[in-house]
């Protein structure tokens, strides 16, 4: 799950990271009265679920997809902006007056940037923050890392831009350093990123502090990433965090209740939300045109490779897992059907534990209750397959059957591209 900068921030600041003092406003006059608060000069930014604000675009819905082909096609044209002016999602305000007609400006906006794809995020909230005087910009952050089993800093003074551009250009001018899972934080992790970026004297000090808490934060909230980038060295010596990005574990949600309501339902795709609310947990919406149902996460892959292999692309990734009730099959089909892409539905079940002959049922009784329009190719093997093939036989539903693996994908992507 993740949260808006506004949220993270709280977060951070709650454990004792440095931030600066601000407040989301959801109204330009809110806006205005938060900067009044703050004294006049503040940096107005919009609150969506993408970074690359600063360099974002604002436009009419109408007019995203155009934009973010206008961004991406040539990165000349996402680069030539400069940073944090009064242009993109991310602005600096030196009065009430012009704070207010920054927000006014993004509020209501679809924001585009190089991260939010062509539909953009439209801007519900912005965040109105302490306008810092940046000396030097940094990079910091803390992610759970599987190669180190366990925590893992990043760290580069080549802050401000994307991590991903300065491992491409600049490799080493990056640092990495892992926490010791069994130890816990130690002094050394501070005094080494504080090193390995150039800090010295109270500013390695500062850092280190603020490093111990943003770990501090990573754990107490079950963070996959807490990000910072920017991480800002002011011109009144303080080493303080302007930008924050947190992703919090969903499989770690039901010990965080208060953080649960954090969740911003209109970020995330409508489909997977969906899902979720109907109990097929393990969805991933993807660009494809045929849907999957399938018990398994490898079977999960090893089908969409196939529909690959076949020529075909997947709608999306869905395992349904050890069903004993078809009515889970209905609700997974439900999802599916409701993505307008969708022009092909392949079952793809090996029954273990799973038994064959509920999800036939489940897929007879989704084409009673839903009205299925698109053709479902089904391809099953394992326990109760005959009781499964009885049912089918005397459903008559239109399903096509399929083999094996190859026999399945192909059958369903020759269904997609006759209905396409
Ligand atoms: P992002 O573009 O979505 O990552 O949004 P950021 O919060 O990182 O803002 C983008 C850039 O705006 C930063 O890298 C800074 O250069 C600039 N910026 C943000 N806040 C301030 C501020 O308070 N003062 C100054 N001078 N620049 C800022
Ligand atoms: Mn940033």
């Amino acid at each position: 799950m993740k949260l808006h900068e506004y949220q993270a921030r709280d977060l951070l600041a709650a454990n004792g990271v440095a931030v600066t003092s601000g407040r989301v406003a959801r109204t330009a006059a809110e806006a205005g009265k938060v900067a009044g608060e703050l004294g006049g000069k503040v940096v107005v930014k919009a609150q969506i679920h993408a970074g690359g604000r600063g360099k974002g675009r604002l436009v009419e819905a109408s007019e995203t997809a155009a934009m973010y082909e206008k961004l991406t096609s040539d990165p000349a044209n996402n680069a030539g902006q400069v940073k944090g002016d009064r242009v993109g999602g991310v602005r600096l305000a030196d009065t009430v007056a012009e704070a207010e007609a920054a927000a006014g400006a993004i509020l209501g906006k679809h924001l585009v940037s190089i991260q939010t794809g062509p539909e953009g995020k439209l801007v519900k909230t912005v965040l109105v923050a302490e306008q810092t005087d940046i000396v030097k910009e940094y990079y910091l952050s803390v992610l759970v890392d599987g190669s180190v089993n366990g925590h893992l800093f990043i760290a580069s003074a080549e802050g401000g831009q994307e991590i991903e551009h300065v491992a491409a250009t600049n490799p080493d001018a990056i640092a990495r350093v892992a926490v010791n899972s069994a130890s816990g934080w130690e002094g050394y992790v501070g005094r080494t990123l504080a090193q390995r970026l150039g800090f010295t004297g109270d500013q390695a000090a500062q850092f280190a502090t603020l490093a111990e808490a943003l770990y501090k934060t990573a754990c107490a909230t079950d963070a996959s990433l807490v990000e910072i980038n920017p991480l800002a060295l002011t011109a009144d010596g303080r080493v303080v965090a302007v930008d924050a990005k947190l992703t919090i574990d969903d499989n770690a949600l039901y010990r965080h209740k208060d953080l649960a309501d954090l969740r911003d339902k209109d970020e995330e795709d409508p489909l997977e939300v969906m899902a979720q609310e109907m109990g097929v947990s393990n969805f991933i919406k993807l660009d494809g045109n045929i849907g999957c149902i399938v018990n398994g996460a490898g079977l999960a892959m090893a089908t969409m490779d196939a529909i690959k292999f076949a020529g075909g692309e997947p709608a999306n990734f869905l395992d349904i897992g050890t069903v004993n009730d078809p009515q889970r099959v209905v609700s997974a089909l439900q999802v599916i059907i409701k993505d307008p892409s969708v022009k092909a539905i392949l079952v793809n079940i090996f029954g273990g534990m799973a038994r064959v002959d509920i999800i036939a049922q489940g897929v007879i009784d989704g084409f009673k209750q839903l009205g299925i329009e698109v053709p479902v190719v089904m391809r099953l093997v394992g326990t109760n397959l005959a009781e499964g093939e009885q049912l089918l036989a005397a459903s008559g539903i239109p399903a096509i059957r399929a083999t094996d693996f190859g026999d399945a994908a192909a059958k369903a992507v020759e269904a997609a591209n006759r209905a396409a």
